[in-house]
C-alpha cells in the first residue's frame, strides 16, 4: 500500500527510527535525573545512559569515547570546531581552507573569523563538485591552521577525496576538520583511516532525534585543542557547558548502533533505488545530472530538468511527494542554489534542478509512484 506523501526529502531531516524512539521514552519521565547530579541514583543512572551512548556514537566513527564532545546538532558542532580552533590557535596560525560548496554553518562561521581577523581561502570546486587536490595543497602557507572540507555535500552528494586531504594537511602539519553529517551513518566514515583531526554529524540525519549532535576532537596523534564557546558549568570536558539533553543522547546512541549494524543494508537498498529512479528519469530529454556520478552517496540524486522550473514542479507535486531543490536552509529563498553554482550551472538551470533523498524507509513502491508522475509532468 502507498501512502502519500511520499518523503523523498531525507537529506534535510529523517524520519525518526521506532527503535530509537522507544529507546528513548523512558530517559523522559522514569531515568530523568541530571547527569552531572554525582550524589544520587536519579544522576547516576542518566550519567551511565550518556555514557553508553557516548561508546554506540564513538563505536560508529572509530573514536574513543572521549573524543566525543555531545552539541545540539551539527551547525553546533561546525562553529565550536571553527571558532574553538581559531580561538585556541590564532596568536600562532590564523588561516583557514575551505571550499565554496560548504554548508552554511561552515561558510557563514568562516565569514565571522575573517570579520574576527582570520585569514580564509575559499577553494573552488570542478564542475563535478570535486575540489582540485593541487590547488588546496598550493593554497596552504606557514599559518594555516585548519582545512575545512566536508565529507559528502548535502545537495549533491559528492564524496570528497578526504584520505587524499588528509594525506596533503599531515603532509604540510595542518589540522583537517569534516563536516561529515551527510556521510555518518550511510558510508563507512572511520575518523583513524580518514586522518581526521576534528568531525561534526547530528543525529536527525541518521534516523535519531533532532537537537542533538556530536563534535569529534582527536585526542591524540596529535591531541587537538580547542576553546569552548559555551561556558557554564564545565560539562563535556569544559568544552561544551549546559546539562546534557539525556533522552536526545541516548536516542542518538541508539541511531549509531542501527546504522553500525544496517548501514551496508540501507546503504544497497537506497542505491539500487535511486540508480532506478535515476535511469528512468534520464531516458526523458533534457534532464542530467549534477556532480560526480560515482564519487557519490548512494541515497542521492540531484538532477537538473532542462526547461522547467523546479518551484513550479514541486508545488505541483508537493501534496504527494517531498521533494527539495537544496538544502532546507535555502529552499526558502528561491534563489539558485550556491553548490548548484558552484559547478558552474547558470542560474537558469540550477533552479531547474531537484534533489531527491532516499532513505531507510523508502520503498520500490514510492520510487515507481515519483518516477511515473514526473514523467507524466515532464512528458506531457
Ligand atoms: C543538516 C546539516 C548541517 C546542520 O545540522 P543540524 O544538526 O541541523 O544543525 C550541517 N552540515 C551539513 C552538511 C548538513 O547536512
Amino acid at each position: 500500500m502507498l501512502h502519500l506523501p511520499i518523503y523523498l526529502d531525507n537529506n534535510a531531516t529523517t524520519p525518526m527510527d521506532p527503535r530509537v524512539l522507544e529507546a528513548m521514552i523512558p530517559f523522559f519521565t522514569k531515568y530523568f535525573g541530571n547527569a552531572a547530579s554525582s550524589s544520587h541514583t536519579f544522576g547516576w543512572q542518566a550519567e551511565e545512559a550518556v555514557k553508553k551512548a557516548r561508546e554506540q556514537v564513538a563505536a560508529l566513527i572509530n573514536a574513543e569515547p572521549n573524543e566525543i564532545i555531545f552539541t545540539s546538532g551539527a551547525t553546533e558542532s561546525d562553529n565550536l570546531a571553527l571558532k574553538g580552533i581559531f580561538e585556541m590557535y590564532s596568536a600562532k596560525e590564523n588561516h583557514f581552507i575551505t571550499v565554496k560548496t560548504e554548508h552554511k554553518a561552515v561558510l557563514d562561521s568562516c565569514l565571522h573569523l575573517e570579520k574576527m581577523g582570520a585569514e580564509i581561502t575559499f577553494l573552488p570546486v570542478k564542475n563535478d563538485g570535486l575540489i582540485d587536490l593541487t590547488q588546496l595543497e598550493n593554497s596552504i602557507k606557514p599559518t594555516t591552521v585548519l582545512i575545512s572540507v566536508m565529507y559528502a555535500n548535502n545537495e549533491i552528494g559528492v564524496l570528497q577525496p578526504i584520505k587524499e586531504i588528509s594525506a596533503i594537511a599531515k603532509k604540510h602539519d595542518t589540522l583537517l576538520f569534516s563536516d561529515a553529517t551527510q556521510a555518518v551513518g550511510k558510508i563507512p566514515v572511520d575518523v583513524i583511516t580518514d586522518g581526521i583531526d576534528l568531525m561534526s554529524f547530528s543525529a536527525h540525519k541518521m534516523y535519531g532525534p533532532k537537537g542533538v549532535g556530536a563534535l569529534y576532537v582527536r585526542r591524540k596523534n596529535p591531541r587537538v585543542r580547542i576553546t569552548g564557546q559555551i561556558d557554564g558549568g564545565g560539562h563535556e570536558r569544559g568544552i561544551r557547558s549546559g546539562t546534557l539533553n539525556v533522552p536526545g543522547i541516548v536516542g542518538f546512541g541508539k541511531a549509531c548502533e542501527l546504522c553500525r549494524n544496517e548501514m551496508k543494508k540501507d546503504a544497497e537498498k537506497t542505491r539500487i533505488l535511486r540508480d532506478k529512479l535515476e535511469n528512468e528519469l534520464l531516458k526523458i530529454k533534457g534532464v542530467e545530472i549534477n556532480g560526480n556520478r560515482q564519487q557519490r552517496l548512494p541515497n542521492v540524486s540531484n538532477l537538473s530538468f532542462k526547461n522547467l522550473n523546479a518551484a513550479d514542479l514541486m508545488r505541483s507535486l508537493g501534496q504527494k511527494i517531498a521533494l527539495s531543490s537544496g538544502s532546507a536552509c535555502t529552499s526558502a529563498t528561491h534563489q539558485p542554489s550556491f553548490v548548484l553554482k558552484a559547478l558552474g550551472l547558470s542560474d537558469e538551470m540550477a533552479l531547474s534542478s531537484l534533489r531527491f533523498g532516499l532513505g531507510r524507509f523508502t520503498t520500490e513502491e514510492e520510487i515507481d509512484f515519483t518516477t511515473s508522475q514526473l514523467r507524466d509532468v515532464l512528458v506531457s
